[in-house]
Order: C-alpha cells, then structure tokens, then sequence
C-alpha cells in the first residue's frame, strides 16, 4: 500500500489544551477512511492537521512518506485538497468562479486557464451536481448546495489526497450517497485517497474501508467498519442506547437509535 497520508502518534495542541493524543494510522492510495466520534471528539482537529492547516505538537504526520511540514505548499496544494466543516465562502463569487479557484494551485506562470482547467471545472461541477448552478451567487444558495460546491473546488483541484470534514451533514439523501459514492468510485478508479469526517455511521459503513473512531481525543477503534461497529463500544462511545443490524444487502453495519433509554416512547407500542 503506498500510503498518501501516515499520522504517528499524533499530538495536537490548541493553546495549552492537548485536544487529540497518540492518533495513529495510515491512508494508502484508492482507500477511503472515516473519521467518525462525538461532538468535540477532536475530529476536525484531525482533519485540519492533515490538511497542514495545524502544526502536531507530538508524534508525526507524513504526506506521502514525507514529513508534512517540510512539503512546500504549493506542492501540498497539488497533492491535497481540504474542505471544511465550515467553509468560508465569499458571498459575491459565482459558483463557477469558487469551484475555479481549485485550479490555482495548477496554473502556470501567468495564471491563465487552460482548455484543461476549464474542462476539470466543468467536470468537478457536474460530478458534485452543482453545474446548473454556475452563475448563482454562492450567498444566495442552500447549506446543502454550498457544501456541494466547496466539495466540487476541492474536485477541481484534482487531488491525491481528499479531505471532507462533514460533506454530508447539510445533503439530503439522494447527494449523501451520490457525493460518498463518487468518493468511493474516485478511490477505485484513479486511487484517490480519501478522509470523510462523518456522524452517520452507517452510511460511513456502506461508503468507507476503514473506520476510525474517536473519543475524546483518542483513538476508541479502528480497522473495517463492521470491525467497529459493535453496539457495546458504540454506547461506550456516545454514551446513548444503541442497536447494531446488518444490511439487508451486504455485510454492512447499520447503527440504530434503541428507545432503551426512553421507556415511555417504546411503551406507546409500535413494536416488531
Ligand atoms: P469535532 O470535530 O470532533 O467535533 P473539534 O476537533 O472541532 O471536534 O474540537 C475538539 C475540541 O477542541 C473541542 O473540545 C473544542 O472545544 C476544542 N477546540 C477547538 N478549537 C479550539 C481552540 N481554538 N482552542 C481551544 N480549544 C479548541
Ligand atoms: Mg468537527
């Protein structure tokens, strides 16, 4: 496996909190990850250490075997794109002017455009659903569409590397598992490496490899997601009742709420 992306025992500090400890784990080429854990688990931290964005205070984090802070960052921008969980977007540029912006890293001198640049747009825009929306202002659209266009510039970018801290947290079902499902075909077809920061464990599950899961800080699990996702480690984990099945079309976890913990709800019937 030739790995794009290796956290070591990873320390991040913000101020003088320490907010994730001793992270390890290695992201090859065509593989895709999840990141998954609770609310102030230290998941976006992950996310934006990778992406360069934060210095690890301990440990090492590796760019395709070198050490990311030493990867100048106009070579980084070509290997790796970062969007955020919040992505700062200007809200007088048009769709396709932001989705452009991806292709900075790879124009020339005189920073023109090039057939190439303008066909890799197009194509990031479609393929993330958002090509008829390329004259929009980017303020005037929908949580759901602007997410879609952040993850359609970092396309733009043609990365190695793909980090989405919550891609789907505004989507409705249908571009959930359209956006996870090219994600996982990019992986397949041009080995693209992906880390997906994602609540929903299931779709995480149908979508992902590999599962790392998070708790304060630290790594509860990791390793195949029907690995990680056992019902015991789970309510550890978040500390609520739940129930693990299996897909009813592959060996995929499904994670459900259990209505252990609100007995009133489960007395008013409804039961299997
Ligand atoms: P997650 O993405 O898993 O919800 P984050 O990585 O955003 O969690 O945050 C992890 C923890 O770090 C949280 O407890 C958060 O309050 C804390 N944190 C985030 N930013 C800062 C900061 N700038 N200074 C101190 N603590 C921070
Ligand atoms: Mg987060």
């Amino acid at each position: 496996m030739n790995a794009q992306l290796s956290f070591e025992g990873v320390e991040v500090r913000l101020g003088r909190r320490v907010i994730v400890s001793g992270v390890t784990f290695e992201l090859g080429e065509g593989e895709v990850m999840a990141l998954c854990g609770p609310n102030g688990a230290g998941k976006s931290t992950i996310a934006r250490a990778a992406a360069g964005l934060l210095p690890a205070s301990a440990g090492s984090i590796r760019l395709r075997g070198s050490a990311l802070r030493s990867v100048p960052p106009g070579d980084r921008a070509r290997i790796c794109a970062y969007v955020a969980q919040q992505p700062a977007a200007p809200p007088g540029f048009a769709v396709r002017e932001l989705v452009a912006l991806g292709r900075l890293p790879h124009l020339g001198l005189f920073g023109a455009e090039s057939e190439k640049d303008r066909a890799t747009v197009e194509q990031a825009m479609e393929r993330a659903g958002v090509s008829s929306l390329g004259a929009r202002p980017i303020g005037e659209l929908s949580g759901g569409e602007q997410q879609r266009v952040s993850i359609a510039r970092a396309l733009a970018q043609e990365p190695r590397l793909l980090i989405l801290d919550e891609p789907t947290s505004n989507l409705d079902l249908r571009f959930q598992a359209s956006i996870l499902g090219l994600v996982w075909r990019l992986s397949r077809d041009e080995g693209l490496a992906a880390l997906v920061v994602i609540h929903d464990l299931s779709l995480a599950a149908l979508f992902c490899d590999r599962l790392l899961l998070l708790a304060e800080g630290r790594v509860a699990g990791y390793g195949p997601p029907a690995e990680v996702l056992t019902a015991p480690l789970l309510v550890r984990t978040y500390g609520t009742p739940l129930r693990v099945l299996p897909h009813p079309e592959r060996l995929s976890p499904v994670v459900v709420h259990s209505l252990a913990g609100h007995p009133q709800i489960a007395n008013q019937g409804g039961e299997a």
